[in-house]
């Protein structure tokens, strides 16, 4: 089809639900493969897109839809990036994940970049910095031991004695704060947080309610997601049940002309929310969004036995941008 597609994700990593929430389980309802771990899924997926080369915008949030007079759009990310598509696909699942916050007033004035970082997206900019990090589950010990290399400082507070993390990790994080490369605190949390412009400071309130503060560059409460259909509410799309109801007799196509919806976040009777109804959807989706793409051509469906697979070919003039934006 030689269409060209560009993923914008509020997540730092491709793959919805099966990278964010299950990476490790087992699905078996898979076509073809009987067992195969949801993290492992995506990555064959991620290897099998490789030669159509998809764009990727990774932690950002689809903001706003606008509708351009000769029929396209522009999608605009919470960080201010602008896509133009001809054609925009929503398959947003549950919706954007929102990370949970901890109920710290000052909270918002340090977060887009002042010291406070609900998710990881760069490592290395905590590279010889004062880190402290809030939570007890797997996210934050990962971080807490990745951390303990590079970072000047790092602190974990958890405000039980018992992590919900896998046990090697709770394991690995105990024996660093033995060595003192973590400073591990139990039964305590994160009340507060100082400085000027930027983060300075974390007071850290314990059982007894005495409170510490601690020299910090950066807070990171790992408290996990929370999906929130989030702003493509507001994008004027017809809405049921939290969920984008779309024409599933002929293309999935939402009220929206040109604005199509699949996967999780799309509703229509006898809806399935698997994995497989979201490849179906998507396949039968693409061959009308070719056609609002190309007006003037037909498409013919070839099998890939009989095509192989055709990369995406770049030298082409008419592929310069994204035809489809995916969320
Ligand atoms: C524990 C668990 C086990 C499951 N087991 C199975 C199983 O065995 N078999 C099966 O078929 N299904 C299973 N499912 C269901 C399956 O995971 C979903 O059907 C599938 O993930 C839906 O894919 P999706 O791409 O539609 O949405 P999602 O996987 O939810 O992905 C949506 C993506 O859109 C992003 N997004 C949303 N809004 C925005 C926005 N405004 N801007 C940017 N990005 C946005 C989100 O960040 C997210 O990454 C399971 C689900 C769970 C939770």
């Amino acid at each position: 089809m030689n269409l060209r597609c560009h993923l914008i994700d509020a997540l730092p990593q491709p793959g919805g639900q099966c990278s964010e929430i299950y990476p490790k389980k087992p699905i078996y309802d898979i076509p073809g493969l009987p067992e195969v771990l949801a993290g492992d899924l995506v990555t064959n997926l991620l290897e099998q897109i490789k030669p159509f080369q998809p764009g990727y915008t990774l932690g950002e949030r689809a903001e706003t839809i606008e509708k351009l007079e000769d029929g396209s759009f522009i999608v605009t990310t919470n960080l201010g990036t602008k896509h133009h598509a001809l054609v925009v696909a929503i398959a947003g699942g549950l919706g954007s994940f929102e990370p949970r916050k901890p109920p710290i007033a000052s909270i918002g004035a340090y977060e887009n970049g002042k010291g406070v970082y609900y998710f990881i997206k760069n490592p290395e900019d905590f590279n010889g910095k004062k880190v402290v990090i809030s939570g007890g589950g797997d996210s934050a010990l990962d971080w807490s031991i990745y951390l303990a290399e590079v970072a000047e400082e790092v602190y974990l507070i958890h405000r039980r004695n018992e992590f919900r993390g896998a046990l090697d990790s709770v394991e690995k994080v105990r024996a660093l704060a033995g060595e003192g490369k973590v400073k591990l605190i139990t039964e305590a949390e994160v009340v507060d947080l100082n400085g000027d412009e930027n983060l300075s400071s974390v007071v850290i309130q314990f059982k007894d309610k005495t409170k510490e503060e601690v020299r910090a560059d950066a807070f990171i409460p790992l408290f996990g997601l929370a999906p929130k259909l989030g702003p493509i509410a507001d994008w004027g799309l017809e809405i049921e049940k939290n969920a984008i109801k779309v024409n599933n007799a002929l293309d999935y196509q939402t009220n929206i002309p040109g604005v199509f919806a699949i996967g999780d976040v799309n509703t229509y009777p006898g809806k399935l929310k698997l994995i497989l109804c979201g490849f179906h959807e998507a396949a039968i989706m693409i061959q009308y969004a070719y056609a609002i793409i190309n007006p003037d051509k037909k498409f013919n469906m070839k099998y890939t036995t009989v095509n192989g697979v055709q990369g995406f070919d770049g030298t082409k003039k008419e592929a310069k941008k994204a035809e489809v934006v995916s969320l």
